[in-house]
Order: structure tokens, then C-alpha cells, then sequence
């Protein structure tokens, strides 16, 4: 495998590693000056690597597991994280959230569920449009902070490659603290109430919560008695994502693993290329087909049958379990039609993929007041759509892939917070795409946990022997 590994690879290398490509780069930097971009790009190659490829592997095995019906991927974070934001108490919360949404899962659902965050890298950001117009005045749109500045002046909206050497400091930074979170402490099943503090409580998904806690505190106190206290009580594997959009930042961190002689993109543990970006031909599905980690593509409503294929054999030849996740955004009223070929066709090809839904970009309105947001009833129909198709195919409703954050943001309509459009400017804090707060995360949690465990019951047709 090793070996037919390495000669898949070697091809490829050179183009992975940045030197050439001929293939047109969506959604790239108009970048002022072509030197400063140079100079950026060769000391990003300097600098040590994010992550290590043998984390890259450990997440690809976990996400065989998911691919063959055995777990449950939870993915999430900011749309767009920002430098300002990248806090201790905003990472923190970030993660607690996580892990509270993860115990809801793997109690209520009982399924191991793989931890990975849209953290520590998602700072460049897709433009439906290059331009953004407000009063009359036109400048380029923000591409996230790794690209240009939030404010709306033509100062602040030109694009600066030294952001690049920022986006892996903070980056850096970040990982930092997310390893320290998980394997110093704080992920310690006995803090399982001491993750539901500091948030706003009272609502039904904070008791709901408390009340769970108080189970698995009995759980854990009458294992301890029989002697029974694993290692894996107390720390959790936590997983770096984000998309993989600026080809120069993303070359510049892929290395050559010296264990085994393959490229890694060493800016996260698994990257994903987005709706705009998976053209067959384009350069990021040529990167992403050329790096060795755990990869991930979005698909939208009008993807076809025979692209998912071709995308399987772009970026999965050999067929490592674990490899391709695809991530459906089909939206809450398209879902039901447009994914069951993708999933049949698929499954009917015998290859094996991890199947996720994104239950956010398909959803997203302007309210009135032009700002960007989301239903959170909608998103409870695509995820509820989502694992109707599965269940009809029977199949692995494999994961979910969130915008969400810690914080007690009003980004998102609706929930048991009741949030209004006319609440939506109160906290107001996204730098793109509106997320779910605290409490909607951990309500959603509750939600797919009992859709989960009212399908475990089922045999999943997740593997194939073959082609049927
Ligand atoms: C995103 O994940 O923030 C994003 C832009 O998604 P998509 O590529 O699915 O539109
Ligand atoms: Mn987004």
C-alpha cells in the first residue's frame, strides 16, 4: 500500500509543493504586489509545520469509522474566524461547546463521535461577489482577515499577503490553546457540569443538559468504584479544519513527511474545498487530490451524480477509507431531492465515503435589515431531511458540519431563545455567515442525538461488497 501510495503521489509532488500548475485558481487574491507575496510564501515555508502527519492519519482512520457506519463526525466553528476574536475566552467557549454538543451525541446516541473544529486556519472566505456596494461607494468585498481588513475603506479592503504570516501565527497560537484545553483538563469527563458554566442558562437545553450531566456523573462514579477509570475519560482528540482557499498559503505549509515520503498540507489536520472551488479541472481539487490528509468536499444542489463519482476518483483512487467526506448543503427545501441520487449512485459504485450534512450554507436569507442569516427551524429540516435519505437508502447519516460559536451571539432566527429579526442586531458579531449561539448548538445537539439513536436500531447498508 506504501509503495502504491508513494508512486500515486510522486507525480503530483512537485505541483503539490507549489512549484507549478496550469490550472485556473477560483476565488484567489487580486495580491497588489507579486514580490511581497514571494518573500510571504518563502518564509511560510520555513516555518514549522501546524500539525503532523500522523495526527493527519489518526483523523482519516476515525473518519473510516464514520465512513463505515461505526461513528459520528462532529464538525464546527466560526464561518469566518477573525484575529480579533481569536481569544482565550472565545476559543474556550468554542470548544466547550463542542464537547458539551459531542457528550449529548455519544450519550444519547451512544456512537463515538470524532471532535473536529472549524478553528485555528478558517480565515479566507469565498465572495459570491468581488465587489461589495453600500450608499453608492464600491470596494472589493472582505475575503476574510486573511486576505483584507473587515472595515468598509479602500484602505482596509486591499488585499495584504503579510496577513498570511499572521493567519499562521494565530493559527499557531490557537492550536496552542485547543491542545492544552483537550489534553490538560478541561475535556475531563468529571467537568461535565463545569462545561455548562458561564454560559446563559435557564432555557430548556441548559436543564436538559444539567440533567444529563448528573447521569453520566453516576456513570462515571460507579465505573470508579468497580475500578474501572480510563485514560480516555479524561482526554479528548480535537481536530483542526478549515477550507482549503488560498492555494499559496496551503502550498507553503505542505511538506514531504519524512516517515513515509508523502505530502501533508500541515495548515490543519483536514482541509475541505468549498461549493465554489470543487471544479473538476480547477487547481484546488489538483491540490487537494495531491496531499495526504483527510480531505472534504462540499456538495450543493446542482451537483450531479457523475461529479461525485469523478470527484471519488480524483481524490480517492485508491480508495483509503477515511479520505473523502463529502459535506451535502443541499438546503431545507432541496435536500429530499437532490441528495438521494448522490448518495445512491455512490453507494451503488462501492466506494466508500463519509456522508455529512451542513445544514447552514443551504439556508442563508437576508432580513430586512440586509443583515445575513438563517432559520434555526430550517436547519432542523435539513438535518431531519438528511437522515430521511439515509434511512430510505439505508445508509450512514454520517456527520454534521456547523457554523456556531460559544458565545450568546443573535445571528440565527429562532430556537427556544425565541430570537427575532428585530433581535438580530443586538449581538450581531459574525465577520460573514450568521452562526448558531450557545444554547441553539446544544438544543440541535439534543435533537440529532434522538434522531441518531432512533436509527441505531437499523442495519446500515454503509458498506458494499462491490459494484451492484
Ligand atoms: C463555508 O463553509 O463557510 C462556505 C463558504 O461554504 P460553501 O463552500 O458550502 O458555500
Ligand atoms: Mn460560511
Amino acid at each position: 500500500m506504501r509503495s502504491r501510495l508513494r508512486t500515486h503521489f510522486l507525480r503530483p509532488l512537485r505541483r503539490t509543493l507549489g512549484r507549478v500548475t496550469d490550472r485556473p485558481a477560483a476565488q484567489q487574491p487580486d495580491w497588489p504586489d507579486a514580490a511581497v507575496v514571494a518573500e510571504v510564501v518563502s518564509e511560510l515555508r520555513t516555518l514549522p509545520p501546524l500539525v503532523f502527519a500522523g495526527e493527519c492519519d489518526a483523523l482519516k482512520e476515525r473518519l473510516g469509522a464514520v465512513a463505515r457506519g461505526e461513528a459520528f463526525l462532529l464538525q464546527g466553528g466560526d464561518c469566518a474566524e477573525t484575529f480579533a476574536a481569536s481569544t482565550a475566552d472565545g476559543i474556550r467557549n468554542t470548544i466547550k461547546t463542542l464537547l458539551q454538543m459531542a457528550v449529548v451525541l455519544t450519550y444519547g446516541a451512544r456512537v463515538p463521535v470524532v471532535k473536529v473544529g472549524r478553528i485555528a486556519g478558517q480565515f479566507a472566505k469565498p465572495r459570491s461577489s468581488g465587489m461589495e456596494t453600500r450608499d453608492g461607494v464600491s470596494l472589493p468585498s472582505y475575503r476574510g482577515d486573511a486576505v483584507n481588513g473587515f472595515d468598509f475603506t479602500p484602505e482596509s479592503r486591499i488585499p495584504d499577503p503579510r496577513r498570511l504570516l499572521r493567519v499562521y501565527n494565530t493559527s499557531a497560537a490557537t492550536l496552542n490553546l485547543v491542545r492544552a484545553f483537550t489534553q490538560g483538563g478541561l475535556a475531563d469527563l468529571r467537568q461535565v457540569h463545569a462545561w455548562n458554566q458561564g454560559f446563559v442558562r435557564g432555557n430548556g437545553a441548559h436543564q436538559r443538559y444539567e440533567a444529563m450531566a448528573r447521569d453520566i456523573d453516576r456513570a462515571l462514579a460507579f465505573m470508579h468504584a468497580c475500578g474501572v477509570d480510563p485514560e480516555a475519560f479524561r482526554t479528548v482528540d480535537f481536530y483542526s479544519s478549515h477550507e482549503a482557499l488560498l492555494l499559496d498559503y496551503e502550498r507553503a505549509l505542505t511538506r514531504t513527511d519524512s516517515r513515509t515520503g508523502l505530502p501533508y498540507d500541515t495548515s490543519a489536520h483536514l482541509v475541505w474545498v468549498g461549493e465554489r472551488t470543487r471544479d473538476l479541472d480547477g487547481a484546488h481539487i489538483e491540490f487537494a487530490a495531491g496531499i495526504s490528509n483527510p480531505v472534504a468536499v462540499k456538495l450543493g444542489p446542482t451537483t450531479t451524480p457523475d461529479e461525485a463519482l469523478a470527484l471519488i476518483e480524483r481524490l480517492n483512487p485508491l480508495r483509503e477509507p477515511g479520505r473523502l467526506t463529502f459535506v451535502s448543503r443541499m438546503g431545507s427545501t432541496k435536500v429530499r431531492d437532490a441528495l438521494p441520487a448522490l448518495v445512491d449512485k455512490v453507494t451503488a459504485s462501492g466506494a466508500l465515503v463519509g456522508w455529512v450534512c451542513d445544514p447552514m450554507h443551504g439556508n442563508t436569507f437576508e432580513a430586512p435589515d440586509g443583515r445575513k442569516t438563517r432559520r434555526f427551524d430550517d436547519v432542523i429540516d435539513e438535518v431531519l431531511g438528511f437522515f430521511e435519505v439515509h434511512r430510505a437508502l439505508g445508509t450512514h447519516p454520517g456527520g454534521l458540519h456547523m457554523e456556531l460559536t460559544g458565545d450568546d451571539v443573535t445571528e440565527c432566527l429562532g430556537g427556544s431563545g425565541g430570537i427575532g429579526e428585530s433581535d438580530l442586531p443586538i449581538r450581531y458579531q459574525t465577520a460573514c455567515d450568521p452562526r448558531l449561539n450557545h444554547q441553539q448548538s446544544l438544543e440541535l445537539a439534543f435533537l440529532v442525538a434522538e434522531m441518531l439513536a432512533s436509527r441505531s436500531d437499523q442495519e446500515p447498508r454503509n458498506v458494499v461488497d462491490g459494484p451492484r
